[in-house]
């Protein structure tokens, strides 16, 4: 690998689509890609280790690291603060391991911006209806609590027009295949065959009538209205706005990596 640098490859999805299992089942399966690990301000969940799920810091800290510019992205998600540092992905990167960066749709539309060697890949669900089936299957949420994710989806999903792939999770075999087929392709420089299977457009293309995107413009047509502006809060040209999402998907925000 010497004298080749990583790529970092941006995963985002929606609510309830499965990115975490995907992520891990890629990581797995490919020794050449890596998880960056995020600096988060949540409470670290039971099972996870700080420095190997995420580093785990406290507000004032990661306040502290966004002062001094040492994140390539940050948002908030769900009332925390999540932050991809400059060193998490820089030595990486420079020995020649491409990284998995498992991100919101903020941080991922900042590196669209930031990093031209970033390739994004959103995880879509098959269907509006399957998503809402696998965020009742998650337990015995109520109602309202599966409403609030389903909300915010509806906003997420509006960010998949800045993404170069797209993928539908209908299996998460299948989904972990296509990535790993993105990532072989975008590492041997020979793209072709999957910007035709998982390019953006066309799979949005397919999807029309089972899910409900936005278009590009998002100015209308699309039946979709957005409550409190948080389309056009995703959709505003502000690389360095760091707005808050996620707060009403904080009820199933998806598992720990
Ligand atoms: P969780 O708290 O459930 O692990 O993650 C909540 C959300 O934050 C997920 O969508 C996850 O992908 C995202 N996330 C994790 N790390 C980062 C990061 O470094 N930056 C951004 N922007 N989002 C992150």
């Amino acid at each position: 690998m010497s004298g080749r640098r990583g790529i970092p490859f941006v995963v985002s999805a929606p609510s309830g689509t499965g990115k975490t299992t995907v992520c891990r089942a890629v990581v797995e399966c490919d020794e050449q890609v890596e998880f960056s690990i995020s600096h988060a301000t949540r409470p670290r969940r039971p099972g996870e280790q700080d420095g190997v799920h995420f580093h785990f810091v406290s507000a004032e800290v990661f306040a502290e690291r966004v002062a001094a510019g040492g994140f390539v992205e940050h948002a908030e998600y769900a009332g925390n603060q999540y932050g991809t540092s400059w060193e998490s992905i820089d030595e990486p990167l420079a020995a020649g391991r491409d990284l998995l960066l498992e991100v919101e749709v903020q941080g991922a539309r900042q590196l669209r911006s930031r990093r031209d060697d970033a390739r994004l890949v959103f995880l879509l669900p098959p269907s509006w209806r399957e998503l809402e089936s696998r965020l009742r299957g998650r337990g015995t949420d109520s109602e309202e609590a599966i409403a609030k994710p389903l909300e915010t989806a509806h906003v997420e999903l509006a960010a998949v027009h800045q993404f170069d792939y797209a993928v539908v999770n209908d299996s998460a075999d299948e989904a972990t295949q296509a990535l790993l087929a993105i990532i072989h392709a975008e590492r041997s420089d020979a793209t072709a065959d999957v910007r035709e299977r998982f390019g953006r457009a066309r799979v949005v293309e397919g999807l029309k009538g089972v899910l409900p995107i936005p278009g590009r413009s998002c100015g209308g047509g699309s039946g979709y209205q957005s409550s409190g502006g948080l389309i056009s809060q995703l959709q505003a040209p502000t690389p360095d706005a760091s707005v808050s999402l996620g707060s009403q998907a904080s009820a199933s925000s998806e598992k720990s990596r």
